[in-house]
Order: C-alpha cells, then structure tokens, then sequence
C-alpha cells in the first residue's frame, strides 16, 4: 500500500503529518462527535444513514460542521477513492475545535473534521462459528437524560468503562445496564434477543445508539417475517433466551453463546442469527453508496 491519506479540516494530509492542536476541545474535553463507517467491495454500506446520525448528533450538541452534508459525504468517498481501498473503515470525527484550556465551546472559532480510512481488520472469522461469551458489568450505561447515547460523541469514557470490566472479566465484550436494570446496549453493540417468535432489541430511550447496523437487522428481520420489537428487558429475558447476538458496524452480526455463565440456547450460534448474517452480508454490497476504487475486493468476511 503507498501512503495513507487523511483529509483534515480543508485537505489531505499524509498520515504522519495529521496532527491535531492539543487545545482541540475534541481532546480536552471530548466535546465532539463521531461515525465508523464501512467499506464493502467499494460500497459505502449504509453511508445516508451514518450521515444523517452525524447531523443529528451535531445538531444535538450545537456543532456546526463546516461543510453541507451532501459536501461532506462526497469528501468521504473522495478520501476512500483517494486510498484507493474497496473494503475499508472509515472514521469520521468533528469536534469543537481549538479554543483556550477553558471549557467555553463559543471560544472554538472552527470545528475540526477528520476522515481517516483504513484497510479493514476483519474480525476474526472463527468468532462467527464459534459466536462468544460475554458478561453483564457493574458500569451502567449513561442515562438519556444526563449524556445521550443517541448522540455519536467523543465521551466514550462509559464505554470505556465497560471494556476494562469485559478485559478483567477475559471476555471481549460485555452488557451495560440502565440505570432502572434494563439491559441497554454493549460497549460498541446494540444486543437482541430472540424468545419463541419475538426478536427484541432495546429501544433508544432504554440507553442504546439507534445503530446503523441494528436497523438494517430490524428491516431485514421484519422482512423475513419476524415479529421484531423495540421492547425494554431484563438480564433474566437474556439468560432465558433462545438466541442473543449482537450488532454492529465491526462486528455485524455476532451471535453470543455464553452470557454471566449462563448457555444460550445449545452453546452454538443459533439457526436465526445466522440466517440475519446471511442476509445482513447481502445487503452490505448493495445497499450504499458506491466509490470509483471498487476494483480489489478484499470482501471475505
Ligand atoms: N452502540 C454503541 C455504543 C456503539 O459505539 C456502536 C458502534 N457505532 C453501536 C452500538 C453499533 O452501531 P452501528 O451499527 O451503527 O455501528
């Protein structure tokens, strides 16, 4: 691969020279926003969507992101054509800008954009055979009220909260809890349960980002005639429950075998998980916007 190029604020940049003032409020304060996004076969999967939940998350914290939403989806995939990479993740960040050591967002004249892209690290092929354990943490996920999660932003410190409690646990994911005991969402997951014919996942006012991957499970779903349901529940409806995996932009659709020691269903990934897999991975190609450098497809996940 020749150089890696990052499109800072107004231009690219070679990966070593994008560098960020250490008065960005992004760093001194996480006062900013985010997106993942992938790269499938030279599509953008899903890119409308991640765009509108970046305006939205902008909006919601009085950030003006200094390009239109229709500029700025056309750098994106300028910046994925200028790595001329076809499977690829990319990071979209925007935060407040450089101001003074004072927590003062009206001092930051300028917010400050970032596209990385990156070649994609596939997440390792045996987890979807052999789907993994996680765990529940003592770490509650942040109340709607106080910290949305319904907003992308810089403060992951809640998430990063959860990972260590999974780390010291050995496991690479775990479950966060609202504040009420609902289970809410993993620390970088949106979770769904299957009970009979119910397939659940938490609604957003529980604690969960409305995920891009997540949505695109719920359509499917309901496509395939599932009854699909936004719904509250419990660490118990968990433990008890036929199926439970998890979504995301990384990890897609993961199926989760063990919860706190407890077996889901036969130990092994369920027949509908996989089934969402399948179809969720048809739909990664097609549904999205497409960028010139679809040539070497890397697309084996
Ligand atoms: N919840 C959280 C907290 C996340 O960080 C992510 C990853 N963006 C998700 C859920 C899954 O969302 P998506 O499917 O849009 O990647």
């Amino acid at each position: 691969m020749g150089d890696q190029w990052i499109f800072l604020n107004n231009e690219f940049v070679k990966k070593e020279d994008a560098k960020i003032s250490v008065y960005d409020h992004g760093f001194l304060y996480g006062d900013g926003i985010f997106e993942g996004i992938r790269v499938y076969s030279g599509n953008i999967f899903r890119m409308e969507d991640h765009m509108d939940r970046l305006y939205q998350s902008a909006k919601s914290i009085l950030l003006t992101i200094p390009y239109s939403q229709a500029e700025l989806s056309e750098l994106v995939v300028k910046t994925v054509d200028k790595n001329e990479l076809s499977d690829a993740y990319i990071r979209l960040v925007v935060s407040r800008g450089v101001g003074d050591l004072g927590l003062d967002p009206y001092k930051c004249k300028q917010a400050s954009l970032v596209i990385i892209v990156e070649p994609l690290v596939i997440f390792p092929k045996h987890l979807y055979e052999t789907g993994i354990d996680i765990v529940t943490v003592a770490t509650r996920r942040n109340r709607p009220d106080v910290l949305s999660p319904m907003v992308k932003s810089l403060n992951y410190l809640n998430n990063v909260l959860v990972r260590i409690e999974a780390h010291l646990a050995n496991v690479s994911e775990a479950l966060m809890l609202n504040d009420q005991g609902y289970v809410a969402e993993g620390s970088a997951d949106n979770v769904f349960i299957l009970k009979g014919s119910k397939l659940l996942t938490p609604p957003g006012y529980i604690g969960a980002l409305e995920g891009i991957t997540r949505n695109a499970i719920i359509e499917i779903a309901a496509d395939l005639g599932y009854d699909v349901r936004e719904e509250p529940f419990t660490r118990h409806d968990v433990y008890t429950a036929d199926e439970v995996f998890l979504t995301g932009t990384a990890a897609e659709v993961i199926a989760v075998v063990k919860v706190d020691g407890r077996v889901i269903g036969e130990g092994v990934p369920g027949h509908h998980t996989k089934k969402l897999l399948v179809e969720f991975r048809k739909k990664v190609v097609t549904d999205g916007v497409k960028v010139s450098s679809a040539d070497h497809s890397l697309h084996d996940v």
